[in-house]
């Protein structure tokens, strides 16, 4: 019994053995590969190391490492290389200081650092180089919390975004300059004005615009070209400048337009006092190519929340007092005044009936003032000039609507319309007697004037011969060559020309050997007080004694009494116009005076 209870025991310790040494054997190979294993994944960890520090030497950004306290453990060496600063320095100090800010921003915005690839604002500072630079980058960070530690700390990159942020302010700021002056832009200036209107100034505080336009700067670029109308905006820009606070606004408008907006407290006689600084500034002569040239300034000014609150009409409004100003005889100011609106309005008015006046050919319609001839009083043409029958208004002469149709461009249409009814009209006449038509110098640069002339003549059959146009010098002015070309033409198909309302302008004598002129108009004002003024007799004696000395036919317009008449006559001038003689007639009154002369 004893012996097979041996047996068993030994049997189980066997068994036993075996065990242990199995589970050993096991446990011995567990930790062998273990082993291997920790060695491979040291070996990935080095490699992961080394990619991370080849990355991080090639990244153009600079890496840093910061623990728990914010201060730096860690600088790439792309640190060095970017900021010239060494690492060593840095390393222990708080990251605040390199980046040259508060600590507080910073270090909230670090602990705020996401653990994951969760998308984060970035933050901008500044740091100042080795020499002294200030740069600026953008710094993106992630909290790192590591197993056996408790608390996180922060890794990050950091990209020296200099260059971008300036490029970007240089965008900026061509999009909201002129790139010649260097001024405002229109489009600062409406958001400048949009920014000031938002919240309305007080009345005893108004935002005062003064919209300012350079006088005969065109003649500058056209003679001696862009470079010197560019200097010349230059200057004047510098010199509007010297004359802004430091809460104006100087903006270039548009070509040789620039806008002031004051800000502050201005009072109508400090805005009177600084226009007539900014008129006598740009008064003064500028220096161009060695020659001294000159140009002045007019100056609208409109003001909110006096005349306006929204920027358009602000702007509208200072331009309708800068038209005011113009037409004061430039060089000055006007300030604004309800009135001009209402002018404007009914002037607008007025173009539209114009249009349509032209358009329905029954409002218009010429008159036509004889003019004779002095010895024998006897009739020698007639001058064509228009009128409108306003539909609203009583008969309109052309002082009326001749500029307005200049301005808009209708004096085109306006143009032929009377060219062609006096030339069909003279056709009517029982005598063969010259009609006159007077022309605006803007039909010379607006219209193919020769063929308009030449369609007239053909439509009416009225020979060349019996038409005279009626020129003032400005046509010559305007365009010496341009001018002196047409009226070649114009002679050409046989006409007659004559110089009107002489002696108002230059009078220059040049005009009348180099223009192919007939007549000279002597201007009325010359006639008016002739009876009375010596001065104005020798002046009259002189033209008409010019005249005959070129072949020329010399006409006194505006004869109003006998005794004018009378020394014309004594002088040798040739005709004569005027109410003393006639008025201007309609058509067919003058039609019957034709016929009762011929009847005569
Ligand atoms: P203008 O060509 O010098 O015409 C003479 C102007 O003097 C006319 O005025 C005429 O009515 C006026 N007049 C004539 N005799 C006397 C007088 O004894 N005393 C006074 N105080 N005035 C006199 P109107 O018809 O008002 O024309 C004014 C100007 O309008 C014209 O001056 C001419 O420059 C322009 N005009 C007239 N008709 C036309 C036209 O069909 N086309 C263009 N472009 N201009 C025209
Ligand atoms: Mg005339
Ligand atoms: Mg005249």
């Amino acid at each position: 019994m004893v012996m097979p209870l041996l047996g068993l025991l030994g049997l189980a310790l066997a068994a036993l053995t075996w065990l242990v040494l199995r589970h050993a054997m096991a446990n011995a190979r567990l930790m062998d590969l273990s082993y291997h294993r920790l060695e491979s994944s040291k070996a990935a960890l080095a490699a992961s190391e080394a990619r991370f520090r080849d990355v991080a030497e090639a990244a153009s950004d600079w890496i840093w490492e910061v623990d728990a306290d914010y201060r730096i453990t860690y600088l790439s060496g792309r640190f060095e290389a970017v900021t010239g600063l060494p690492s060593s320095s840095w390393l222990g100090r708080p990251l605040s200081e390199l980046l040259n800010c508060d600590s507080q921003p910073i270090n909230d915005w670090l602990s705020s650092a996401p653990r994951t690839n969760t998308d984060r604002a970035t933050l901008d500072c500044h740091y100042q180089t080795v020499v002294g630079h200030q740069r600026i980058c953008r710094i993106a960070s992630r909290a790192i919390r590591e197993e056996m530690r408790s608390d996180s700390h922060y890794r990050g990159t950091a990209s020296d975004i200099t260059e971008e942020i300036e490029a970007q302010a240089r965008l900026q700021h061509l999009s909201q300059h002129d790139a010649l002056t260097g001024l405002a832009n229109r489009n600062h200036l409406r958001e400048f004005l949009e920014g000031k209107l938002n919240n309305l100034p007080p009345i005893e505080q108004p935002l005062v615009m003064l919209s300012i336009d350079l006088d005969r700067f065109k003649p500058i670029n056209d003679a001696l070209g862009h470079a010197a109308g560019d200097h010349v905006l230059h200057e004047v820009a510098r010199r509007l400048h010297e004359c802004t606070r430091g809460e104006d606004l100087l903006a270039r408008h548009g070509g040789d337009e620039f806008v002031m907006v004051l800000s502050g407290t201005y009072s109508r006689e400090n805005i009177d006092h600084l226009c007539k600084r900014l008129t006598e500034k740009i008064k003064q002569p500028y220096l161009v190519e060695n020659q001294e040239v000159f140009i002045g300034a007019s100056i609208g000014i409109a003001m909110a929340p006096q005349d306006a609150c929204q920027v358009e009409e602000l702007l509208r409004y200072a331009d309708l007092a800068l038209y005011q100003a113009k037409v004061a005889g430039r060089n000055t100011w006007r300030f604004y005044a309800q009135e001009m609106n209402e002018r404007i309005v009914e002037r607008r008015q007025l173009e539209r009936d114009l249009r349509q006046a032209l358009s329905q050919n029954d409002q218009l319609c010429l008159h036509y003032q004889p003019r004779y001839r002095i010895d024998g009083l006897q009739l020698a043409g007639a001058e064509a000039l228009v009128r409108w029958q306003h539909p609203q208004r009583n008969l309109l002469g052309p002082d009326h609507f001749i500029p307005l149709a200049e301005e808009t461009g209708l004096i085109g249409a306006l143009g032929i319309w009377v060219l062609r009814n006096a030339c069909i009209e003279a056709m009517r006449w029982t005598q063969p007697l010259p009609v006159s038509v007077n022309l605006s110098p803007l039909q010379f640069r607006c219209c193919d004037l020769v063929s308009q002339v030449k369609s007239a003549l053909d439509e009416s059959g009225l020979p060349a011969s019996r038409l005279e146009l009626e020129i003032t010098e400005s046509v010559m002015l305007e365009d010496a060559e341009g001018a002196r070309v047409t009226l070649k033409q114009l002679k050409a198909l046989g006409l007659h020309l004559s110089m009107d309302d002489f002696g108002t302008g230059y009078s220059s004598l040049s005009y009348l050997h180099t223009y192919p002129f007939d007549t000279l108009k002597i201007d009325r004002s010359f006639i008016a007080d002739l009876d009375v003024s010596q001065d104005r007799r020798a002046i009259v004696q002189a033209i008409t004694g010019l005249g005959r000395a070129l072949s020329m036919t010399v006409t006194a317009e505006g004869v109003e009494n006998q005794a004018q008449l009378g020394i014309l006559q004594a002088d040798g001038c040739y005709e004569a116009q005027g109410y003393y003689l006639s008025r201007p007639l309609p058509a067919e009154a003058l039609r019957s005076l034709l016929s009762c002369e011929v009847d005569a």
